[in-house]
């Protein structure tokens, strides 16, 4: 992807561990590849096409001056997340945060930390079956909208599915949404954790019954086995209630597993 780079500028502030780092501050070197699809700027040569490298630079400034960290990794995540956030053609955005004059006592050149962050696509699939199921999926809607590092790109109509797995239970309302964030898949999935845990659920036995579960059923094209995190869902191509609903908004998208679209393993599943 093409990308604008600001490249070492020096911005003095007050990030550091020490105190004296904190009151005397120090020249910091930071640099910025700020990644964006720049087609419309080739073919209109209009700076509002494109990011406007002068306020950026600025805009890095102010917000390296606007607080101090400790880390220079707090500084330039967030750095990076802000830019994120301020330029909305940004598809990703990579720092370089140096401090030429680290107070570590030895003749180093400098310490400096690398980071990335983008926007990355993702799928979650929706449930409530106890209480008023359509006011806690319209709860986690409107949670994930409040989340800036969220954006809502598309989202199912509500399905009701009979119970799978443990049958003995209220039917479900079913839903999926289409996202993009700038969270990581362990940040994302602590977060659905935390929304389900605010609609009041409890987690008794597996597969029972619950106020909202809220499943990540895909993230980028990423396969991934940690222990709390498996993706993608490892049940979803077996799943209607799943399928369904995620066709109805990217029918497209392709599970990194089989290289098939979703409404392919729909097709199969219902043969
Ligand atoms: P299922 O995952 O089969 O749909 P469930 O939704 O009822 O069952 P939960 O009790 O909600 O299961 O979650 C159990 C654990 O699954 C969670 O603590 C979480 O760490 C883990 N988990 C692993 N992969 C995922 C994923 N892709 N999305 C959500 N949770 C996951
Ligand atoms: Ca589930
Ligand atoms: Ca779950």
């Amino acid at each position: 992807m093409d990308y604008v780079e600001i490249k070492d500028l020096v911005v003095f502030a007050h990030h550091g561990v020490f105190q004296q780092e904190k009151e005397l501050g120090q020249k910091f070197v930071v640099s910025a590849r700020l990644y964006l699809d720049t087609e419309a700027a080739v073919t209109e040569d209009d700076v509002n096409s494109s990011v406007h490298y002068g306020e950026a630079a600025l805009e890095m400034t102010k917000f390296l001056q606007a607080e101090s960290y400790n880390l220079i990794e707090a500084a330039a995540g967030r750095l990076a997340e802000h830019l994120l956030l301020t330029y909305s053609l940004l598809r990703k955005v990579q720092i370089r945060l140096a401090k030429p004059w680290a107070p570590v006592g030895l003749p180093l050149n400098e310490v400096a930390i690398e980071l990335c962050r983008s926007w990355q696509p993702a799928v979650v699939a929706l449930g409530s079956n106890m209480g008023d199921r359509k006011a806690h999926i319209e709860t986690a809607l409107k949670a994930l909208d409040e989340n800036q590092a969220i954006r809502r790109l598309a989202s199912s109509t509500l399905m009701e599915t009979p119970p799978y797995g443990v049958t003995d239970q209220a039917d479900f309302l079913n839903a999926a949404v289409l996202i993009e964030t700038m969270l990581s898949p362990h940040a994302l999935l602590t977060f659905l954790q935390k929304v389900e845990t605010s609609s009041g659920r409890v987690r008794t036995r597996h597969w029972g019954p619950r106020t909202l579960d809220l499943d990540l059923i895909y993230y980028s094209d990423l396969i991934l086995h940690s222990e709390d995190l498996t993706l993608p869902h490892p049940e979803m191509q077996k799943r209607d209630f799943v399928l369904k609903p995620i066709c109805e908004i990217a029918p497209n998208y392709v599970d990194p597993r089989y290289g098939l679209p979703v409404s392919e393993l729909l097709a199969r599943l219902v043969k």
